[in-house]
């Protein structure tokens, strides 16, 4: 696996599979550009996702919602309220930071006098960072005190009070900013499903238990957007809402994080490497029962892929008309304006209720960057040379196979490798390239680099002008393996077969 942040980074950008955003301008920061590869690896990564959780299911529908949302689907939602993390500013450079991971960057020492000047027990983060947006004005006095680090300048800081700050981008729908125009771009794509749950339902006659999925971008305008792809402001979700009786709750909550860690495993990710965490009750949101969060090993350290959350009929019971009628259980936000009805009727006793719902929510940058994370290989090669290779799951790699010709001069080995790439492509799986540009074996290695798990060479034998003279090897191509650097030799009939085999899903 990759042991730093930056060498991921500079492959990614050597080889094309992310850029920064808006780079030729200085960059925007939190925002980054998927490259040629990185767009394939992406897609291929979502498309992996959709298979498994809405083909291969018979309870699951798929949606794709609008990224503008109504204002009031993000006041019920309770995100106008509280869809803010704390912030602190250092007076002194200027600088500008999430209180939580500040906190977490102090030495020892200053965090203990901060507890102590807050009355927190020591070690408990999350009760401090709570204490502390209670006591604002104490809190950042007691920061200057403890002589709290200013990671740009390392030296002690003079903070101000840390204060919450909204993490919704705004936007105006029409010609004209006005208030009554005011629309957000949605920070989660989960609102989307719940305010269509009437919709769906209604059209596809579902019976609980049933999920609806889906994938798309979210935008949140994060204070310190940092590690790489890992925390940026425009991101990607692939997000399960699904719905169960109140009471099947817990035994579905169980079996969504294993679902969710059986399949992360499948896409490549070692399990020593994903760690399961039971949020205790004082970290969990409000509106959760319970929620595990799948971190992963990332090369800057251990955090969240995704979460699984229990959030009972907390979200249909906030958009619900009728919400006293439905005796939701969740503490929500009374409902003024929703006109449809988001609630279930029991086909049985034909009653009406509020489904709960189990919610697994991933990331699919921060899913990209653990694959990318663990695939990375160095290796030394036996005449001692090193090797970069990224071991990534043949199906999720950015190309599927290269097809070279071994000159670039002799037009009927040029043709030959042109039709035979144009007649792998037509297997459908995946993006077969054409590969014509510098010798074989600068080839081999930016194929190793950017995970092509098969190189395919068309040399003067597959034309039929073997150096012993004979035709015997005609129309057989020589295939390499990425992770073993084998070759063999395969009849172009056999070819097919040989990666449907592997390349299929
Ligand atoms: P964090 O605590 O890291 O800010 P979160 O708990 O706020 O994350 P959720 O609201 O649970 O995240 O979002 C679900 C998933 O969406 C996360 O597990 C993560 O994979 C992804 N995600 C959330 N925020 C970002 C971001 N700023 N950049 C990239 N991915 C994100």
């Amino acid at each position: 696996p990759a042991e730093t942040l930056d060498e991921l980074v500079a492959l990614c950008k050597r080889r094309g599979f992310i850029f920064q955003g808006s780079e030729i301008y200085g960059g925007l920061q939190g925002t980054y550009d998927y490259g040629p590869l990185g767009v394939e690896l992406k897609n291929n990564l979502k498309q992996a996702w959709w298979r498994r959780n809405v083909y291969e299911r018979d309870d699951m529908e798929g949606l794709d919602a609008s990224v503008l949302t109504h204002r009031l689907v993000l006041h019920y939602s309770g995100h106008e309220a509280t869809f803010a993390d704390p912030m602190v500013d250092n007076r002194l450079t200027k600088k500008r930071y999430r209180l939580d991971h500040l906190l977490k960057e102090q030495p020892e020492e200053v965090l203990k006098r901060l507890y102590r000047a807050m009355e927190v027990e020591e070690g408990n983060l999350h009760a401090l960072v709570q204490a502390m947006m209670q006591a604002p004005e104490r809190a950042g006095g007691a920061m200057t005190a403890a002589g709290v680090l200013d990671p740009a300048s390392g030296e002690p800081g003079d903070w101000t009070p840390p204060r919450y700050f909204n993490m919704m981008f705004k936007t105006y729908v029409g010609p004209v900013e006005e208030e009554a125009a005011l629309a957000y771009l949605r920070p989660e794509t989960a609102q989307g499903i719940f305010i269509n749950f009437k919709n769906v339902l209604d059209a596809t006659s579902r019976k609980l238990p049933f999920g609806i999925a889906q994938i798309g971008k979210a935008f949140r305008n994060e204070i310190t957007p940092r590690n790489f792809i890992f925390r940026v402001r425009e991101f990607e979700q692939m997000e399960i809402e699904y719905f169960v009786r109140p009471g099947e709750d817990e035994h579905w909550h169980r079996y969504w994080v294993e679902e969710r860690l059986k399949w992360w495993q499948e896409m490549g990710l070692s399990r020593e490497n994903l760690v399961p965490y039971q949020q205790p009750p004082e970290e969990l949101a409000h509106y959760a029962k319970a929620t595990v969060d799948l971190l992963y090993r990332f090369p800057h350290g251990l955090e969240e892929l995704e979460g699984i959350a229990n959030r009972t009929d907390f979200d249909l019971g906030s958009h619900t008309k009728d919400q006293e009628a439905l005796g939701i259980t969740a503490k929500v936000l009374k409902n003024e304006h929703s006109t449809q009805r988001l609630a279930y009727r029991d086909p049985e006793t034909g009653k009406w209720f509020v489904p709960y719902v189990i919610e697994p929510s991933a990331g699919v940058d921060r899913g990209v960057l653990a694959l990318l994370a663990e695939a990375f290989t160095r290796e030394e090669l036996p005449n001692g040379e090193e090797r970069i290779v990224l071991k990534l799951k043949p199906q999720l790699a950015p190309i599927k196979v290269a097809v070279i010709p071994l000159v670039k001069n002799r037009p009927e080995i040029t043709e030959y490798a042109k039709r035979l790439k144009a007649r792998l492509q037509a297997l459908g799986l995946g993006r077969i390239l054409y590969e014509d540009t510098g010798n074989i074996g600068k080839a081999y290695r930016r194929h190793d680099e950017v995970g092509t798990p098969f190189a395919v060479t068309v040399d003067y034998d597959t034309i039929g002008q073997s150096k012993d003279g004979t035709t015997k090897l005609k129309d057989t191509v020589t295939v390499r393996d990425r992770d073993t650097m084998e070759q063999i030799r395969l009849h172009v009939d056999e070819l097919e077969g040989f990666l449907r085999e592997r390349l299929r899903w």
